[in-house]
C-alpha cells in the first residue's frame, strides 16, 4: 500500500533521524585524545534559482572535546528540504591527520518543499568549511 507523507511528517521523520544520530554520537574526546579545541569556520553560499545574487554566511564556531563527534550544519536555504551538511568525516579526518581539512560541500537538498518529488531544482547552497584542529601537546 502506497502510503503518502505529508511535509510536515516528512520534515518530522528526518528530525528524529536526525536527533538520533546526534544523541547516538560519541564525544570528540570518547575517540580522539588530548584535543584542545576545534576551530570550524563555516562559510555557505546560498543560490537560488529565482534569486540571481548569492550571498554568504560565514560562521565560525569552537568545538570543545565534550562535543559531540557528529557535526551537521544546517542548510542557510530557509526551504531547503535537506537536512543539512553532515561534515562529521571531515572532522574525523581532521583529527586522524592533526591537519586542517577544507573543502566544498554541495547541498543534497531540494531548494523547496514544493519540488520535492521532481527531479529539478537542487538546492544550490554550497559550504565551504575549514576544520582546523589544536592540540594540548602542541
Ligand atoms: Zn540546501
Amino acid at each position: 500500500m502506497l502510503r503518502i507523507m505529508t511535509e510536515e511528517e516528512f520534515k518530522r521523520q528526518l528530525r528524529i533521524r536526525l536527533f538520533d544520530t546526534e544523541v547516538s554520537s560519541p564525544r570528540i574526546g570518547d575517540r580522539y585524545m588530548g584535543v584542545k579545541q576545534i576551530n570550524v569556520t563555516l562559510e555557505f553560499t546560498f543560490r537560488s534559482a529565482v534569486l540571481q545574487i548569492p550571498y554568504t554566511i560565514k560562521i565560525n564556531r569552537i568545538l570543545k572535546s565534550s562535543d559531540k563527534l557528529f557535526l551537521n550544519c544546517e542548510c542557510v536555504n530557509p526551504h531547503c528540504t535537506s537536512l543539512g551538511f553532515d561534515i562529521t568525516r571531515y572532522l574525523n579526518e581532521a583529527l586522524q591527520s592533526r591537519k586542517f581539512v577544507t573543502g566544498l560541500a554541495h547541498c543534497s537538498g531540494k531548494e523547496d518543499w514544493k519540488y520535492i518529488k521532481t527531479s529539478g531544482c537542487s538546492c544550490l547552497t554550497t559550504l565551504n568549511y575549514i576544520i582546523d584542529p589544536e592540540f594540548e601537546d602542541e
